[in-house]
């Protein structure tokens, strides 16, 4: 692979004001944005379609005070929301942002409907993990397909150029302001793209082992079940450029991976009562952490795990989530009549196995627990009973370029690098600095969307400027 650098600029081959590197979530929102505020624009895209992290997502974006919670009688706003967030994350490196996107998230979902023509709904009937109420809008089928297929569409509508196939292997920079990029095709063919404003929207370094191992190592051993495109390249751009960065070391896992099919086993079956067993039959923790933060626990505990359902919960699961059928369909959902059953099907001690479940059904009944779980969904499990071989999984990471309020990329000084944004995965996110526990469902899209939204419009605002007054502006913009 080419390794991307910051390079002298030479005459580019075309130019616009506001140039979108990555065609996933951030990308097309910050592109609609930007053309919606009078920009001309483009997308580049490393992949030979669009098929980023976005879309391989449940869809799910929180949204504090929209419309639709009114509707639905849901009491909520911006202060509630950001609470709950630094509740689970604790203080990070970007704690400005989640004031920020706490803040922006019912109008960026309610711009998302009105103006982006995204069809979404509020998500009712359990509350997410980290979320004091119902908060979560996502389209209709629950997939990030789906989001992705209406934003396409709306970039089509609007007549942005989307560029698929176009990786971007440099950025080129004079006088320290950032002023395009060069793409290379895969038969070596370059376009040199010169722009006002560049927007990073390239997603993490999930997909980059060798930046996992160095920033990330608590996630190096977890399978990674995010998009292959997400190999780093906004962090080796800005680190050329002495950019800020912050949160390395969080990540968003999924303690439910399908060991053997790979196929995802929702959390939904652990909100319903199931629990997560090691090879000696017993459980490792309180599985209500939720999925990413139990990824962490499955990770120390090592060994194969399964998860322990019963029919009922099967059934109720894939009622809601006709998605979660794959899992049975796929051979990945094992029957056991009874514990014995079930023990003998997936080589786990029987009489281990067995009181394991006793003691779930005491605490599913009142009893204190011994992990300390306190919600068991519909109750004590009830034969015939289901295991799945899973993993841990690593979705994405969380840590990136630091930026401020408006999505500018933050200088080794402290001031903004002039022509340069960044949103999404390629941006500090905020979910705590270390590991899989500060992550609150929906922050990954919130962090691409949000400072999606935001990016498109301030470098929108940046290429409307007149020459000299952006830089001026840029170097006002220091960070505390
Ligand atoms: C299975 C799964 C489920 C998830 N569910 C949710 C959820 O329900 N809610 C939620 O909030 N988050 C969820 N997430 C996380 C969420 O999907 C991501 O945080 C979010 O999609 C990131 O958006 P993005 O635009 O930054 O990245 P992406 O959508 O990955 O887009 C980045 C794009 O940039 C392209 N690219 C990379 N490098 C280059 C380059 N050099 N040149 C040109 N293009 C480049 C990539 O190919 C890719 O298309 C989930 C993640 C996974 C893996």
């Amino acid at each position: 692979m080419t390794q991307p650098t910051a390079s002298s600029p030479q005459t580019p081959d075309i130019e616009v004001d506001v140039l979108v590197v990555g065609a996933g979530g951030c990308g097309l929102v910050a592109a609609i944005a930007a053309d919606a505020a009078g920009a001309s624009v483009a997308v580049l895209e490393k992949q030979s379609r669009l098929a980023g992290n976005t879309s391989l997502s449940s869809g799910s974006i929180p949204g504090a005070g929209t419309r639709l919670q009114a509707a639905a009688g849901v009491d909520d706003g911006p202060d509630l929301f950001r609470d709950d967030l630094m509740r689970v994350s604790g203080p990070h490196d970007a704690d400005h942002l989640t004031e920020r996107l706490a803040g922006i998230s019912a109008e960026l979902v309610e711009w998302l409907i009105d103006e982006a023509h995204v069809g979404l709904t509020l998500v009712a009937g359990y509350r997410h993990v980290g979320h004091s109420v119902t908060r979560l809008h996502a389209p209709p089928s629950r997939t990030g397909a789906e989001l992705m297929a209406d934003l396409e569409a709306e970039a089509d509508r609007r007549g942005i150029p989307v560029a698929p196939g176009q990786p971007v292997v440099e950025l080129t920079v004079a006088d320290g302001r950032v002023t395009g990029a060069l793409a290379r095709d895969a038969d070596g063919r370059e376009s040199r793209i010169g722009a006002k404003a560049v927007i990073l929207a390239t997603n993490g370094f999930g997909g980059a082992r060798d930046l996992v191992a160095e920033l990330c190592p608590g996630a190096e051993a977890a399978t990674y079940a995010g998009s292959t495109g997400s190999t780093g390249e906004a962090l080796r751009w800005g680190r050329a450029l002495g950019a800020r960065t912050g949160n390395l070391g969080a990540y968003q896992g999924h303690a439910g991976l399908a060991a053997r099919s790979g196929v995802l086993v929702t959390w939904t079956v652990v909100e319903r009562g199931g629990y997560i067993v090691g090879a000696d039959g017993k459980r490792i923790g309180d599985e209500t952490l939720g999925y990413s933060a139990f990824a962490g626990v499955e990770l120390a505990a090592g060994g194969p795990l399964y998860m322990i359902y019963d029919e009922r919960i099967e059934a109720d699961v894939a009622k809601g989530q006709p998605e979660f059928a794959e899992v049975a369909r796929m051979g990945d959902a094992v029957a056991g009549a009874t514990a014995a059953d079930l023990a003998d099907a997936i080589g786990v001690p029987g009489d281990a196995l067995a009181a394991t479940l006793d003691a779930a059904a005491a605490s599913a009944e009142g009893k204190a627990d011994a992990h300390g779980r306190m919600a068991w969904g519909l109750g004590a499990l009830q034969p015939p009973y289901r295991a799945t071989r899973i993993t841990p999984a690593l979705f994405h990471t969380q840590g990136g370029l630091a930026v401020d309020d408006d999505a500018r990329v933050i200088g080794a000084g402290g001031a903004p690098i002039p022509g340069l944004y960044a949103g999404g995965g390629a941006a500090t996110g905020i979910s705590g600095r270390e590991g899989g526990d500060g992550y609150v469902s929906g922050n990954g899209l919130l962090s691409a969307l949000g400072l999606g939204l935001i990016a498109g419009r301030s470098a929108a605002a940046e290429a409307a400027a007149p020459v000299g007054e952006e830089t001026e502006t840029v170097q006002q913009g220091e960070m505390t």
